[in-house]
């Protein structure tokens, strides 16, 4: 490794300052994903500025139409918190789905939203959930938060505190993962409100997206079924050594029934 800095940040503002007088000063979080950037040599910065134990940035508060979760929250705290997985059932699954035991005891919720690999499962949820992102500035919906692949809506300097997940009446979350990093090839979150239905899928595209042709069969039909007569078109969707593009499209139409399958045992 080339030389850089290292330290833990007390408080919030304290991880601030380096970050907004550094451009190539980074947080990090679990270091999941920036480490081994930085040992492939794809990432160097000069200050790694260790967020992962900030006070500001940690909890799970349950409400009646939401719940919130620190950014630095791991994934491991996610799948197992009682209260959580009582509130939002979906969203502890998909986090016990991340990676390996290893990855979901390191990797924080804020790192992957931040990162937002294509292929990641949180901004599924995030997404499907009708989550808000909220940063040390302000609060930014998913939809204006993902902008495609490793591209988000935070500006240098600005800090994912926690995300928002309106709570559905019910939802599911169904995944294929790459059998290797455990990655999703396709994940789909079904979540229906009183207002509608949204189906995130991540891993297929560049970026997150909703599936909105099966959202209307699904508003007016909540079963596998009402999904018979769609095919998600293929054309924009990823295509590289582990599945072509067609093979994702079939898979999201497969994962969206495994999802609604679900969805009879999943009501909160
Ligand atoms: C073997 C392996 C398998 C994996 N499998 C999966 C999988 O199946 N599904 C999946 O979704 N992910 C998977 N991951 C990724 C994992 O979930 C990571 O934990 C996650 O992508 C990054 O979280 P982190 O806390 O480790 O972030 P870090 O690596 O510490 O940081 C990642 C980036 O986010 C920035 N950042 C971190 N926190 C914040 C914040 N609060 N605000 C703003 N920016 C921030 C950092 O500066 C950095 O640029 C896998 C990783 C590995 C190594």
């Amino acid at each position: 490794m080339y030389p850089f800095t290292y330290q833990r940040a007390a408080t919030l503002e304290d991880a601030l300052a380096p970050l907004l007088n550094d451009p190539e000063a980074r947080a990090l979080a679990g270091g999941m994903t920036l480490l081994p950037t930085m040992k492939m040599r794809l990432a160097a910065p000069t200050q790694l500025i260790d967020i992962a134990r900030l006070p500001e940035l940690r909890g799970i508060q349950i409400e009646a139409d939401a719940v919130t979760v620190g950014a630095a929250q791991r994934h491991v705290e996610v799948a197992t918190d009682p209260a959580l997985r009582a509130a939002l059932p979906a969203l502890a699954e998909l986090a016990g789905l991340i990676g390996d035991p290893q990855v979901r005891a390191r990797g924080t919720l804020g790192g992957s939203v931040a990162n937002n690999d294509p292929a990641a499962d949180y901004p599924a949820a995030v997404l499907g959930l009708d989550g808000t992102v909220i940063t040390n500035r302000r609060s930014i919906p998913a939809a204006a938060f993902f902008q495609g692949m490793f591209a988000t809506a935070l500006e240098p300097g600005e800090l994912i505190r926690a995300v928002r997940f309106a709570r559905p009446k019910r939802a599911a979350y169904a995944k294929f993962a790459q059998a290797a990093s455990g990655y999703a090839m396709t994940g789909v979150m079904v979540a229906q409100f009183d207002h509608g239905v949204r189906v995130a899928v991540t891993g297929a595209g560049p970026g997150v997206f909703r599936w909105t042709q099966a959202e209307q069969a699904l508003a007016a039909r909540m079963a596998p079924e009402a999904l018979d007569a769609l095919t998600l078109d293929a054309s924009g969707l990823n295509a590289d050594l582990h599945a072509s593009a067609e093979y994702r499209a079939h898979l999201v139409g497969v994962m969206t029934r495994q999802a609604v399958s679900q969805l009879a045992g999943s009501a909160r």
